[in-house]
């Protein structure tokens, strides 16, 4: 804590240490000054630990904790413990059913005069080859959509894989066309009569990891073995296939466990004066199986828990609650396609419909660069001191509305239209380690995860205390 900060804290500490107990509700506290005591949290993130201490236990103590499973599980009683001990007020563990699905072996040979191994994983659930493995020719394809126009039938006993490349960006906006392909490449290539489905690797890296993720399958369907390719095996399976047919053998197994739990960690500092009133903060607890899940998401849990930590620290609570969700499942769809089981769950309480503002940390550790509000903020007061609190962070508060948040955050605005926050967070390098073994903890920058702890901390901060109501209608622009 630097001694400017100390000074600020201490005599409200003071105020408080020295008012009876019982006598703090009929005693007129001075009222904190809402953009001042933002400011200050912003300030005390620059030294703070929390976060980083938090990413660093959670890989390292459980490391990989894919949803469904006895891992996933510890990381919930991990967490639960983590946060009693940080000192938030309530904390319980919610539980529900999920089917897990858990890689099994996998291996890909090109086959013919000079074979070779192919660097692959099976998207999350996959079915099963048949014992023995299959072997057949690869037909490939630019993009989803060429592949669901191939006629019903026309690539009977074939492999059908889409060679889509993902775009670099900040925003992350080339992850949408390319995980279209891992969700949809499977269906249309089993209607079209394939034995398999391959995907290029939705990654932005040259390394020879694949890229797994989920897949979805309609119900109804018998499912057909699928898996994503590294972009340099994807690469070679290109220029071997432009001399000629290119065969290969595939051999995935997994299994699917249907009777298994999940479960999400709720974490509360209870609202002052509207108890009842609650801003959430998400993230995921549960990760892919071959890395850490470090940067997906154990820093999205990282930033909101440390920033939630220090308001925690304050001298008294803020008037709303405060709730960390770290969800469970989100990586996961469940047999029919429908995913994000954690935050279903959620959403489906019966005090879901008092979330008055939802926002999740689910993009990596990238400094935040722009934060969007719900539309009844633009042109106010408190947007304003939102702006002037996060600017020397380097986060420019951009007055266009959020439409949405992290994927946990869609079933609240599905169920409740709740409105949402997005901070926005440099993604260039997000999609060289998402879903690999190379998602771990030397990715993370501890600066970084600081200025995210920051901006979420005064963004916090500022919605359960300021009473703002984010449900309202937008301010009428000035007309001139
Ligand atoms: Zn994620």
């Amino acid at each position: 804590m630097n001694t400017a900060l100390r000074l600020a804290v201490l005599p409200l500490l003071t105020v408080l240490l020295a008012t009876p107990v019982g006598a703090q509700t009929r005693r007129a506290t001075p009222e904190p000054d809402l953009e001042r005591t933002a400011a200050q949290l912003r300030d005390r993130a620059a030294t703070d630990a929390t976060a980083y201490e938090f990413v660093e236990g959670l890989t390292t103590e459980i490391g990989p904790r894919q949803a469904g499973t006895p891992a996933e599980r510890r990381a919930a009683e991990w967490a639960a413990a983590r946060m009693r001990r940080l000192g938030f007020d309530r904390v319980s563990i919610e539980e529900f059913p999920l089917a897990a699905w858990v890689r099994g072996e996998e291996e890909a040979v090109i086959l013919g005069a000079n074979p070779q191994r192919v660097e692959l994983d099976a998207l999350g659930g996959s079915s099963s080859t048949p014992p023995g493995g299959i072997e057949a020719e690869v037909v490939i394809f630019d993009t989803l959509e060429a592949l669901q126009a191939a006629p019903a039938g026309s690539l009977r006993g074939r492999i059908a894989m889409v060679n889509r490349r993902m775009t670099r960006t900040q925003t992350g906006q080339g992850y949408g066309p390319v995980s279209a392909g891992r969700s949809g490449g499977p269906r249309a290539a089993a209607q079209a009569g394939a034995v398999a489905f391959l995907l290029r690797s939705a990654g932005t890296d040259s390394h020879r990891f694949a890229h797994t993720g989920a897949t979805a399958y309609p119900e109804g369907r018998q499912p057909i073995p699928s898996a994503a390719v590294s972009n340099p095996d994807a690469d070679q399976i290109e220029r071997l296939a432009r001399r000629g047919p290119v065969r290969m053998r595939l051999v995935l197994n997994s299994t699917l466990q249907t009777a298994s739990r999940s479960q999400n960690v709720v974490a509360e500092i209870r609202g002052r004066e509207r108890p009842d009133e609650v801003v959430l903060l998400g993230c995921h607890l549960d990760s892919w199986d071959q890395g850490t899940g470090a940067i997906d998401d154990a820093a999205g849990c990282a930033i909101v828990t440390g920033a939630a930590k220090l308001i925690a620290d304050l001298p008294r609570n803020p008037r709303r609650t405060i709730r960390v969700v770290l969800f469970g499942a989100e990586e996961v769809s469940q047999p029919g396609g429908q995913g994000l089981s954690g935050a279903r769950f959620h959403a489906a309480r019966a005090d879901a419909p008092n979330i008055v503002l939802a926002a999740e940390s689910d993009f990596g550790a990238g400094p935040i660069y722009s934060v969007q509000l719900p539309a009844a903020a633009a042109g106010t007061e408190f947007a304003r001191a939102f702006s002037r609190v996060i600017l020397p962070t380097g986060a420019l508060f951009d007055a266009s509305p959020a439409t949405g948040s992290g994927p946990d955050i869609g079933p609240l605005i599905a169920a409740h239209r709740t409105p949402p926050a997005e901070l926005q967070q440099d993604g260039t390098d997000y999609f060289d380690f998402h879903h690999t073994p190379d998602d771990t903890l030397d990715k993370i920058k501890p600066e970084a995860l600081r200025q995210n702890v920051a901006v979420w901390a005064a963004f916090a901060w500022m919605a359960a205390e300021s009473g703002f109501d984010f449900r309202g209608a937008p301010a009428p622009t000035p007309t001139r």
